[in-house]
């Protein structure tokens, strides 16, 4: 078989086909009647706010549909998928129940693809796979469906033409992200190509005081140990950077890490030298901004009580919008509608780790509910919640009104 026979991009066109499952397993009655009253409803003496951007974003709705395809198309062939085709569980459960294999994340690509045959098929998620595991997978010869979206590949575009032109790429994500691993890798496919990943502004702020001559390299390299290429050395590779972003990171924070960092190299270099030394591109993408965007405005148009964001707690812009809103008022991040237990609630709180768990959450009487989801959340499961939520007030949907 030729390369140009295993590798698929732009799925099957079994779009007419795998719509009606889609839509089964997906779409929520619930949430299209909270749209239809203008994303405002009340039932009982519960009020809703939903978000007016929410869910799935264009790249997790083709990369889910592609999966999808990908099952009809191939009905007699062992399926991978590179990890979570999405930080959801939801999604993923389903991924498995229709015998999709998940393969755990690893960084040495021969032993996470060990099972994978020639005669299989691999998913590569939304978030793409790093360099060094699509040559792999090339070599094995399998069938590859690539859903990296769009807009993760225009920052690509950005960190190989730094690379090219000789800035490291400081990339405001997480390095242990697969996104962010995806797009690092990137900057090494060029001689002298290098990078270093900062995950907020904290961070941003030690390389500034490197670059301002306030820390030594040392310091900076044990800091950033698992965060930047190999042989990076702060002294020669800081002097020309460019900056790209993980694209679910808050843009806030990564609007003010570009600030940061343009203030220290004009300080340390000159503004005339600026130019040649440092570059910025917003590589957030545009489905992460308006979520948050709309999460914004929901925030300033003020009465909300308590907000419900609902996501993946590995999903970053699920945590991205929760840290959004636990500024302004009590927020509960939830996976889904397991987090609803009764009078308690499970949630992972905005910033931080784990999962911790609260009583009597819902303040009693009337009361004002915001809520959002993340990127990769459907729609079923925002209805789930919304369901869950009002029945611990003994209310039903069928109660809602516009309101
Ligand atoms: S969050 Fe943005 S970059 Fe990521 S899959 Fe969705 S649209 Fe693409």
């Amino acid at each position: 078989m030729t390369s140009e026979a295993t590798y698929f991009q732009k799925g099957f066109k079994l779009k007419a086909v795998v719509g009606p499952i889609l839509a089964a397993n997906y779409h929520s009655q619930v949430v299209e009647q909270l749209k239809a009253f203008g994303y405002a409803a009340r039932a009982g003496d519960v009020r809703l706010r939903l978000a007016r951007e929410f869910g799935f974003c264009y790249g997790v709705d083709r990369a889910v549909e592609y999966a999808y395809e990908t099952r009809q198309q191939f009905p007699d062939k062992r399926l991978f998928l590179s990890g979570e085709i999405i930080h959801n569980p939801d999604v993923n459960g389903r991924m498995e129940a229709m015998g999709i294999i998940m393969l755990p994340d690893g960084r040495d690509p021969v032993l996470r693809y060990a099972e994978v045959q020639a005669e299989d098929v691999v998913i590569m998620p939304a978030f793409g796979v790093t360099v060094g595991e699509m040559q792999h997978l090339r070599e094995k010869g399998c069938v590859l469906v690539d859903t990296t979206c769009g807009s993760v590949l225009n920052v690509w575009k950005n960190v190989h033409i730094y690379a090219r032109e000789g800035f490291t790429s400081v990339i405001h994500g997480k390095h242990y992200h697969e996104e962010t691993k995806a797009t690092a890798s990137q900057a090494l496919t060029h001689p002298g190509g290098h990078y270093l990943c900062v995950r907020d502004r904290a961070e941003a702020q030690l390389v500034c005081d490197f670059i301002l001559g306030r820390i030594g390299s040392a310091a900076l390299r044990e800091r950033f140990r698992e965060a930047m290429s190999p042989g990076f050395d702060p002294d020669q590779h800081l002097q020309r950077i460019g900056l790209a972003n993980q694209t679910t990171m808050l843009m806030s924070e990564s609007m003010e890490i570009q600030e940061l960092l343009r203030s220290a190299m004009r300080e340390r270099w000159g503004e005339a030298e600026l130019k040649d030394r440092f570059r910025a591109f917003d590589t957030i993408c545009s489905a992460t901004q308006d979520r948050q965007d709309a999460v914004g405005k929901m925030l300033e148009a003020g009465g909300l009580d308590v907000m419900v964001v609902i996501g993946g707690y590995n999903s970053s812009n699920t945590q991205a919008l929760a840290r959004l809103c636990s500024d302004r008022l009590p927020t509960y991040h939830i996976s889904g509608p397991e987090g609803l237990q009764g009078e308690a609630i499970r949630y992972r709180p905005a910033g931080g780790h784990g999962e911790e768990r609260r009583d009597g959450w819902l303040p009693g009487g009337p009361v004002s509910v915001g809520l959002t989801a993340g990127a990769s959340t459907p729609n079923n499961v925002v209805g789930e919640v919304v369901e869950k939520l009002l029945a611990l007030r003994g209310l039903g949907t069928d109660q809602l009104q516009q309101g």
